[in-house]
């Protein structure tokens, strides 16, 4: 029942709240059990009906606080702090008035309970800021100030305990003052006192609760890098093992050409054509090793050249000779469109060259005879573009999201075309990416697939 406060300035005041409230029950069972042995050991001297309304009283109010209590700590008001400090105001205030109440007409000074007025500075010294222990000190001693001199002039009647002190006592003045002076002092001493401790106990409260949520905070972070660490070594074990797979393919292929060649079983005339073929092998692993490499060097971010500021269409140029040719050997058509006036971006130049042979040679690779190839740049406000476009075998959408993954390739692509490591896209978006770009591919299958990317101008 009892919830902590979110991160209070005055902690635990929900359990606080409940314990003056239990307290208040001790307290009224105390003084009616008071009140009727005062009665039976001094008859006739109290007026015990009104006592029993007294009492009556503090029961309803102490009743009403506990629903009251109760209805707080479910609260979703956004400052239940401010709430729980008026609750606890308006508590200790009518419990200072009832005890003055209670006093008066319970012998008023000759009652040594007035002593209990600390138990209600203390009380507020805990639950409230150091200023209200002051303020219900002077309160305190003004009320009790009030009865007993409003008694010792006669402005009230004055309920004597025939037999418990002398008579009269209420009226030396000497008496009156030194209670007075003794009280007031007291209860202001305990103000002071009861509230500095307070203050030390809250402040450390609050930095260990402090300590406590940062540590939390800690403890999530470290479980969330933990589980991104574990996700990553699982990443990193799948792509050795793919590595490993693919690294073996080649060599095993050649292992067994020469196996033939050395047991005698391939004839003389056919050594070349087997010779030849281990050498595709050969080379197809070269080039697995390389993207392999380059891929580690984007990774590790380990390069020793220093970006610098080129000219995207130049490059393009560069490689279109190449590409030009081998789209013919393909019978396709192919064409490069280039906006006028492009702004330069800042990168590697072996970088955005890798950037269009692997789009381009791509383009060229997955696309059938008779086909049409279109390479484009352009720019938006602060992009230049580059667009690739074929009228190839395209892919499905579910295949999209997998095709920069290292080592994917679609099943058609791979019956197309044997030769492919699926590594270049995931070296691509790498690159792009390192220069705050991006790439996407828009594709469908049967009809061709266009792949963009963008890198930052130049500021
Ligand atoms: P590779 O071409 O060596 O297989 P990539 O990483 O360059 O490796 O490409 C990965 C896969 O993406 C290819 O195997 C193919 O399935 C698909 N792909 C890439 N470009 C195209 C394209 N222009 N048309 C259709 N599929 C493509």
């Amino acid at each position: 029942m009892n919830k902590q406060l979110p991160f209070s300035l005055y902690p635990r005041l929900t359990e606080r709240t409940d314990q003056l409230i239990q307290l208040r029950w001790g307290v009224v069972t105390g003084a009616l059990a008071a009140s009727f042995g005062a009665d039976f050991l001094f008859p006739d001297s109290l007026p015990m009906p009104i006592l029993i309304v007294i009492a009556a009283v503090i029961t309803i109010y102490n009743g009403l606080f506990l629903l009251y209590a109760s209805r707080l700590h479910t609260t979703t008001s956004k400052d239940p702090e401010r709430l729980y400090m008026r609750f606890a105001n308006v508590q200790i205030m009518v419990d200072i008035i009832a005890l003055t109440v209670l006093l008066h007409f319970t012998a008023g000074i000759e009652n040594p309970f007035y002593l209990f007025y600390i138990v209600y500075i203390t009380a507020a010294s805990i639950l409230l800021p150091r200023v209200y222990s002051f303020l219900y000190a002077g309160f305190a001693s003004i009320l009790f100030s009030a009865l007993v001199v409003a008694e010792y002039w006669q402005l009230i009647p004055h309920i004597h305990l025939a037999g418990f002190v002398s008579p009269q006592r209420y009226q030396r003045g000497l008496y009156v003052t030194v209670v007075l002076f003794a009280l007031v002092g007291t209860l202001f001493i305990c103000a002071h006192l009861a509230s500095a401790i307070a203050e030390v106990l809250r402040r450390r409260e609050k930095e260990l609760m402090e300590s406590n949520l940062s540590c939390e905070v800690r403890a999530g972070e470290l479980a969330r890098l933990n589980a991104r660490l574990a996700e990553l070594d699982k990443a990193r074990s799948q792509f050795i093992r793919l590595v490993t797979h693919e690294l073996r393919a080649p060599v095993a292929a050649i292992q067994s050409y020469l196996r033939l060649i050395l047991d005698g079983y391939v004839p003389p005339e056919r050594q070349m054509e087997i010779i030849q073929k281990s050498e595709r092998r050969a080379l197809e692993q070269l080039a697995l090793i390389s993207d392999l490499l380059d891929l580690a060097r984007l990774q590790e971010k380990r390069d020793e050249t220093e970006p610098e500021l080129i000219d995207v269409a130049d490059i393009l140029h560069g490689v279109t000779d190449l590409m030009q040719a081998r789209a013919e050997d393909k019978d396709l058509l192919f064409s490069v469109e280039v906006e006028p006036d492009l702004p330069p971006v800042r990168a590697r130049p072996e970088h955005v060259k890798r950037l269009w042979t692997n789009l381009i040679s791509n383009a060229i690779k997955y696309t059938e005879p008779g086909g049409i190839v279109v390479v484009s740049l352009l720019q938006n406000p602060n992009y230049v573009v580059g667009v690739v476009r074929d009228t190839g075998i395209g892919m499905m959408p579910e295949q999209m999201p997998r095709l920069f993954e290292e080592f994917y390739r679609t099943e058609e692509a791979k019956a197309m075309e044997r030769q492919g490591t699926g590594l270049g896209l995931s070296i691509v978006k790498r690159i792009v990416e390192s220069y705050g770009g991006r790439i996407w591919v828009e594709s469908e299958k049967g009809k061709g697939s266009k792949f963009s990317f963008a890198l930052p101008k130049a500021a």
